[in-house]
């Protein structure tokens, strides 16, 4: 039987393992966890109307958001990880043109659904923590529990015989066949699979491999309330870096910001704190 490693256990590494079948591979997959950007996520999946303009970025995001709706079906993912409730987008001005270029980029993306500007009344009962204003409601975008998909991807894997390696490892080649080391374990394998994030540079670099990627920190507020019905409310994408998603028994999360010069640094600041509450503090009700 051929033996596949994969290298790095978030979403990519554990959805792939679930896909890959174990009854033609032994798979091993090793996860060191640290730094993992998966069970940290805002889990918001709504790329449709990002303002980001780098196509090739687009199309990999449109592409990731309509294979989700197939995974949530083939994995059969629960509403508490996977909840399609839809997204309001919020603007200060041009909801009018926002609502044209979703019609437009619906005709290849079906999967963002409904298109729906709503009044400030419409607005509030979908999400009632939201101050009144008009908006862009869009029934496809939906939240990934990150933490929770996690882990029940990776008891499906356990009961497909996928072996699990909590280490952090380091990739040779030797002769025919790739060697994966970790402190306490060793294994060769005919094909390496490499989901490691930012990692992939250390991980691939040393043979000889040059990779263009860094890691971004990202830094979350999450707040608990009374309201139990938010696992059934939309998200809500601000006119700036902060988005509000309501997960599951009251809570909710604002977030996340975008910091490209804080490399691995895993400590919340101060600064992200206020960031956020500033850019989100006059959309709710009770500011
Ligand atoms: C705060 C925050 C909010 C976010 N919000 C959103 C959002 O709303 N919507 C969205 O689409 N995306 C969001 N993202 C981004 C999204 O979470 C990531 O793009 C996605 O989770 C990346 O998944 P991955 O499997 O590639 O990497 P990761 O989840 O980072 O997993 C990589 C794994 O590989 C392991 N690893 C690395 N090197 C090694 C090694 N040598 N040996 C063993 N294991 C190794 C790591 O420890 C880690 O567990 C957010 C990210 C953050 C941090």
């Amino acid at each position: 039987m051929q033996k596949i490693a994969i290298i790095g256990g978030g979403i990519i590494g554990i959805t792939l393992a679930n896909y890959l079948d174990t009854t033609k591979y032994d798979i091993t997959l090793f996860d060191e966890g640290k730094g993992q950007a998966t069970k940290a996520s805002a889990g918001i999946i709504s790329p449709w109307l990002s303002k980001r303009r780098n196509k090739r970025w687009y199309r990999l995001a449109k592409d990731g958001a309509a294979f989700l709706q197939k995974l949530a079906t083939d994995m059969n993912l629960s509403q508490e990880i996977y909840a399609k409730n839809g997204t309001i987008l919020l603007r200060s001005k041009g909801l009018a043109d926002l609502a044209n270029l979703a019609e437009q980029r619906k005709k290849d993306a079906p999967e963002i659904g409904d298109i729906e500007l709503l009044s400030s009344y419409q607005t509030a009962s979908k999400l009632p923590l939201l101050a009144p204003q008009e908006s862009l409601y869009v029934s496809g975008g939906a939240r990934l529990n990150g933490l929770l998909y996690l882990e029940y991807m990776k008891k499906l894997a356990v009961q497909k015989q996928v072996n699990f390696i909590n280490e952090k490892a380091v990739l040779k080649r030797k002769n025919d066949h790739w060697q994966i080391s970790t402190q306490n374990h060793q294994i060769s394998a005919d094909n390496v699979i490499i989901t490691a994030g930012p990692n992939c540079k250390p991980l691939l670099e040393p043979l000889g491999y040059q990779v263009d990627l860094r890691p971004q920190k990202g830094q979350l507020i999450v707040f608990n309330t009374a309201q139990t019905e938010s696992y059934q409310w939309p998200v809500a994408m601000l006119d700036n870096e902060a988005d509000l998603i309501p997960a599951n028994k009251g809570q909710i999360i604002i977030g996340a910001t975008h910091e490209d010069e804080a490399q691995w640094d895993l400590q919340p600041t101060k600064e992200a704190f206020e960031r956020l509450t500033e850019n989100s503090k006059n959309v709710f009700t009770v500011p």
